[in-house]
């Protein structure tokens, strides 16, 4: 190619120069001839460039370039291949483009990008259907402003989005979304939104069930512990190979009953995500009065329970649940704790927030078991459970409680040496003093 315009160019200078050799020899004005040859080819050079300009301003899509000889014709050449080769390229990448467009716009998630700071830039129309979005009006708003759930403001401002939100819909209540963001580029967000109210509404009919049967059980099972008990406080009049059965039966009625409650509990518990009473809990107080019952439990065991708790340090909460949630800590720890063990329970604030403590030189946990300790019915020993007469639901109730006060649970332990369970509450959750 470089050859050929090269070769083009010198054949047109040759041909300007033997051109005015030729009239020089004829008319004698050798100087005048070369300086008018390439007066000519100068003004056809400018004419083909002038052509050039007006066909690069002017042509249409797949309009040829205008004909021409030499090196202008190869440049005007080049340059429509050069622009149908761009043309080629770029409706490939506008097909790509359209096809992303389709696939995104039939899908029956919500697909949303955000930028960094949480603004609004485009969304595919299951995200109008989904979660409301406007176009254009929308454009550039806060999301927040928009999806107006005051977890979903929690959730995207804590930017920690590993687990997913599950969220009504804010157009439609009965519409359970799924929410689950990434973070990509320069700290800008994607956003899925997914409708997951038929899984929703199956796990409502399951903890609906339980919860049913839990209410159900308990009638019947009053009036049997309730008529053991009677027969138990006339002993006397019972024969004694039947007093031991009688015990025996009283005592699985009673375990009975514990597990209905926190059956009972746990739905209650489910049933929302916030406790209903959000007032600031004198947990210093509620802890004392627990390790008064600890004691209680503990009785001929005699188990030492110490209690440092700071006053000053007050949550907001449902102090009943507060209370489930760290008398079952402090409970299990008399459980699995051998005779004159110790058991400390601390309370104390620090700029991370509130923290709940409670340490035991008890039989400890294996590290294998520490990541389902939470699930419900799971047990680190069935055998050992059935002794300490436990439902297997206590730490889940835990969990539960926790996490609508917006706490976690690290727990640490030593097999033979003890296990310390520890709840942070996040500075938000401290009681405002102002
Ligand atoms: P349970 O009613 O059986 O105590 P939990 O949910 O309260 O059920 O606890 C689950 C399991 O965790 C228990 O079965 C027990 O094995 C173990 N566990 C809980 N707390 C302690 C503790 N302080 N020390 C040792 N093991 C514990």
């Amino acid at each position: 190619m470089n050859q050929d315009w090269r070769g083009a160019l010198l054949l047109h200078l040759l041909l300007v120069l033997a051109g005015s050799l030729l009239v020089g020899l004829l008319t004698g004005h050798y100087g005048w001839a070369l300086a008018i040859g390439l007066a000519i080819y100068l003004g056809w050079t400018l004419r083909q460039l002038q052509r050039l300009y007006h066909w690069l301003n002017t042509h249409q899509q797949d309009e040829e370039p205008p004909h021409s000889h030499g090196l202008w014709g190869e440049v005007f050449d080049s340059i429509y291949r050069l622009q149908r080769g761009n043309q080629r390229v770029r409706g490939h990448l506008q097909s790509v483009i359209n096809r992303m467009e389709e696939s995104t716009a039939s899908l029956r998630d919500a697909i949303v990008m955000l930028d960094s700071d949480g603004n609004l830039e485009s969304w595919n129309p299951a995200a109008e259907r989904l979660l409301g979005l406007k176009s254009p009006q929308d454009i550039g708003q806060p999301v927040y402003n928009l999806v107006r759930h005051p977890r979903f403001k929690e959730y995207f401002a804590a930017e920690d989005y590993r687990e997913p939100l599950e969220l009504p819909s804010p157009i439609n209540e009965h519409l359970r979304l799924q929410i689950q963001i990434t973070l990509y580029g320069q700290r800008d967000h994607l956003m899925l939104a997914r409708d997951v109210t038929q899984v929703h509404q199956l796990a409502q009919m399951r903890k609906d069930f339980v919860a049913n049967v839990s209410h159900e059980l308990r009638t019947p099972l009053t009036v049997i512990a309730g008529y053991l008990e009677t027969l138990l406080d006339n002993a006397e009049n019972i024969n004694p190979r039947w007093a031991r059965a009688l015990q025996q039966m009283q005592q699985q009625a009673g375990r009975m009953q514990s597990l209905l409650n926190d059956l009972l509990l746990l739905a209650k518990l489910d049933a929302t995500d916030y406790p209903a009473d959000n007032k600031p809990v004198a947990v210093d107080l509620l802890l004392l009065t627990i390790r008064n019952d600890a004691q209680a439990l503990s009785g001929a065991r005699n188990h030492r329970i110490s209690l440092e708790a700071d006053p000053k340090v007050r949550i907001k909460g449902s102090e009943a649940e507060l209370r489930s949630a760290f008398s079952n800590l402090v409970f299990n720890a008399v459980k699995y704790t051998p005779d004159e063990g110790e058991i400390r329970i601390r309370w104390w604030a620090d700029e991370q927030g509130a923290h709940m403590a409670v340490q035991d030189s008890g039989i400890g946990i294996e590290a294998k078991h520490l990541p389902r300790l939470t699930e419900r019915f799971y047990r680190v020993d069935s055998s050992r459970a059935a002794n300490t007469g436990g439902t297997g639901l206590g730490l889940a109730i835990v969990k539960h409680v926790l996490m609508r006060h917006r706490a976690t649970l690290d727990i640490a332990s030593v097999v033979g040496k003890g296990s310390s369970f520890v709840c942070h509450f996040p500075p938000t959750q401290l009681e405002d003093r102002a």
